[in-house]
């Protein structure tokens, strides 16, 4: 409770936050986590994005996988760590919400002025012409070329990709681009690809503009997301974290929550808020 009342305390004497969600924020709705609380990867090392585009069997894997993982996905609900973030927002004190999770689930709870560093796993892109094209249309055509596959149930990551044991991928039949032939790619940023310029630059902007930065699940192991609370200390404003394990900045921290998301974050959504957080984890 003194670490509760100390992020109370935290966000309180804070105007600006400059918030960063990660995948910790997610796992109440049922979106497991990649990390375990010291920061390892729990299974495989999800997909490389060299993986994805140089061979074909990694697409059939691929997609075969994400068949199973987005009806997950797609049936998610935020959770009061999703609310209590947008209560924040409305009340003028996020500028921007910088999140590290792909599946929309910010948004879902009403905050809006959110920026998807590692884009959206409800949007399909084409990497030859660039269309977009909404993930249940491809899903739809995914099932139709693959109904042996659709029957099949497996264990889901947090990117709507899933784990699928001692299956044969070679016959998954992978949709192409209807406009050109193109590969179709979840607009997500995979492990080894950038993410786009304009959404850094959009980040930073906001962070310059804050007092203080407020990390909300995440172990922030992956440099995309660490260089804004490196750039926060750098800045000399602190910074507060809310996560179950280690984080990459632990020694950045001015203050550490060791609870979960919704747990630490319910005071902002009053008396009847807490105790929804309270009956997400009997
Ligand atoms: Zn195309």
């Amino acid at each position: 409770m003194i670490a509760a009342s100390s992020l109370r305390e935290f966000i309180e004497r804070h105007e600006k936050l400059f918030v960063l969600t990660g995948a910790g924020c997610s796992t109440a709705s049922g979106i497991p986590d990649y990390r375990d609380a010291d920061g390892e990867w729990k299974r495989g090392r999800p997909i490389m994005f060299s993986d994805f585009v140089a061979h074909e069997h990694s697409r059939k894997r691929y997609w075969a996988r994400g068949l199973i993982g987005w009806k997950r996905m797609r049936a998610a609900r935020p959770n009061d760590a999703h609310s209590a973030l947008a209560v924040l927002e409305s009340q003028g004190r996020v500028a921007e919400l910088v999140t590290q999770n792909v599946d929309g689930l910010h948004q879902a709870a009403g905050s809006r002025n959110v920026i998807d560093l590692h884009g959206r796993v409800d949007v399909v892109r084409c990497l030859t012409c660039e269309r977009r094209l909404p993930r249940e249309h491809v899903q739809a055509e995914l099932v139709e070329r693959n109904p042996s596959f659709a029957v099949l149930d497996a264990v889901e990551a947090p990117d709507g990709d899933a784990a699928l044991e001692g299956v044969d991928f070679a016959a998954f039949d992978v949709p192409a681009c209807d406009a050109c032939g193109g590969l179709l790619k979840p607009d997500v940023v995979f492990f080894g690809e950038r993410v786009p310029v304009e959404r850094v630059q959009r980040a930073f902007t906001a962070l310059e503009q804050a007092d203080a930065m407020l990390v909300v699940g995440s172990s922030l192991m992956v440099y995309s997301g660490y260089r804004f609370a490196r750039a926060m200390a750098d800045a000399g404003k602190p910074i507060a974290a809310v996560n179950l394990g280690t984080t990459r900045a632990d020694d950045l921290l001015a203050l550490k929550v060791t609870e979960r998301c919704a747990d630490a974050l319910s005071f902002l959504l009053g008396p009847a808020g807490r105790e929804t957080a309270a009956r997400v984890y009997i």
